[in-house]
């Protein structure tokens, strides 16, 4: 370690106050609890898992204050108590008019995608999101990529790697026509590139041409305040604005949002969809009731809605927002200095291990990110996620495999639940594993699911 001295540390901005014990197991125990997973970190149970770095996705540890909101539900069918104050809280840090609340972000993307996309539409986003796609696709359109060409390059510095490139947002216009675009996605940051963020200069940009061609500019605001910390450290004219207030300018200028509270509003479930159109919100308030419930609850429990209302609160708070990303950033710097090969810059959410380059001596058939996932679980029980070939699916025309440039592995921090030494015992391990990398061998893909394979497909070791 260098001399603590020298930097002034940092801390969590909270304390304890419950405690959940970890199970320690040994390494012949998760030798045997992958292969019956099928090398498949989703198919573990969680309580093999020692460091659960697989998600932050409802992970999050909730505050007292949310505690406390928990017990104030109002479990009314109808025009719930919680419900308004949810609606209040969307406006206040949003900025939207219209609230659907939904059980979770692909509830939103559903209903949506549903009433924007007519069949053989395109639908443009900056690089496709697993679920978002999905949906997009299963209501008849056609998803294109116009993110800018560093974001599939896992070395490039480019400060906000997740922005559209206006160009082949122009191009797609010019050779589709405005009226076969549905609309366009704006993902911020950009999950499958690394939390990769998108500056306010380029959203406004994407606002204005959209607007010049009647397109509407819907926002996946999943995680958007960490989008926003990030204009605050990055952008010029930014410095001085509160995130609260970046978070509402970016908002600002797109046309409706879908969102998975999961992410940035510290609970264990919850999203919605908000618009400021009053004919598609009647149109969404209508559909909400086929899939998810009431427009009032879509869904969820009051109190899980208070809990959610209660999390923006905290959540966009400067110093809560800071910690969030600035903890992301401390593992991140661990595993660099080791050498070990990462998605630079570190994202907001998550550190991507590189695995093209960490087991090179792995073909992409071969899935060398899932393996990388697997093999670090029976290292040290430490369970992450994969962000490549198997997530990346098959072309929905031809059949194919899709070849994504990126093959990474997500180790992704969940919102308040480790400490910065559960981190150092994590990048530790993973530098375990890099020194003996050259002994890994590939996979053999055994199971396939139709629709977002990486979440059940089996693997067998070769
Ligand atoms: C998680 C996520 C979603 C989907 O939300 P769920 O709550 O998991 O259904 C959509 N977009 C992004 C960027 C996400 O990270």
């Amino acid at each position: 370690m260098e001399n603590q001295t020298k930097h002034k540390p940092w801390a969590e901005p909270y304390k304890i106050k419950m405690v959940e014990p970890l199970k320690m197991t040994t390494r012949e125990y998760r030798e045997e609890k992958i292969k019956e997973a099928g090398y498949n970190t989703f198919l573990l149970r969680s309580e093999d898992v020692y460091i659960d770095l697989l998600t932050d996705s409802g992970t999050n540890a909730m505050s007292d204050y949310q505690w406390a909101g928990i017990m104030l539900g109002d479990e009314a069918y109808a025009g719930s108590k919680n419900y308004y104050y949810l609606e209040d809280n969307v406006r206040k840090y949003y900025g939207y008019k219209y609230l659907v609340p939904t059980h979770q972000g692909r509830g939103a993307e559903n209903l949506l995608s549903q009433c924007l996309i007519k069949k053989d539409q395109y639908v443009p986003g900056n690089m496709y999101f697993t679920t978002t796609r999905l949906h997009q696709e299963l209501a008849g359109g056609n998803f294109v990529d116009v993110i800018i060409d560093e974001a599939h390059n896992p070395v490039s510095d480019h400060p906000f790697k997740g922005n559209v490139d206006i160009q082949k947002f122009q191009d797609l216009i010019n050779k589709v026509g405005a009226e076969k675009i549905a609309y366009i996605t704006v993902g911020a940051p950009v999950n499958m590139a690394g939390g990769q963020p998108v500056s306010m200069e380029n959203m406004k940009q994407v606002s204005e041409l959209a607007k010049k061609y009647g397109i509407k500019v819907v926002l996946d605001a999943t995680r958007n305040m960490e989008n926003a910390y990030f204009i605050q450290k990055r952008e010029a004219g930014y410095k001085n604005k509160t995130v609260a207030e970046i978070h509402k300018e970016f908002c600002s200028y797109s046309d409706a949002a879908t969102m998975s509270g999961k992410k940035d509003l510290l609970v264990n479930i919850g999203g919605f969809v908000a618009v400021n159109d009053w004919d598609l919100f009647e149109e969404l308030r209508n559909m909400v009731v086929v899939y998810e419930g009431l427009h009032t609850y879509g869904g969820l429990a009051g109190r899980d809605m208070e809990a959610m209302a209660r999390g923006i609160e905290e959540a966009i708070r400067d110093e809560n927002i800071s910690f969030r990303v600035e903890q992301v950033g401390y593992f991140g710097k661990l595993l660099k200095e080791a050498g070990i090969p990462i998605v630079e810059p570190v994202g907001g959410h998550a550190v991507f291990l590189d695995a093209k380059r960490f087991y090179e001596h792995i073909p992409q058939i071969e899935f060398p990110a899932q393996k990388l996932a697997a093999d670090l679980y029976v290292e040290s029980g430490v369970r992450a996620m994969e962000r490549g070939m198997v997530s990346a699916g098959r072309n929905k025309n031809t059949g194919d495999h899709y070849y994504p440039k990126l093959e990474l592995v997500r180790l992704t921090v969940p919102r308040r639940v480790y400490t910065q030494a559960h981190f150092d015992v994590a990048a530790y391990a993973v530098n375990e594993l890099y020194e003996k990398r050259h002994t890994a061998k590939g996979l053999k893909m055994i199971y396939e699911p139709k629709y977002l394979r990486f979440f059940q497909a089996r693997f067998e070791a070769l």
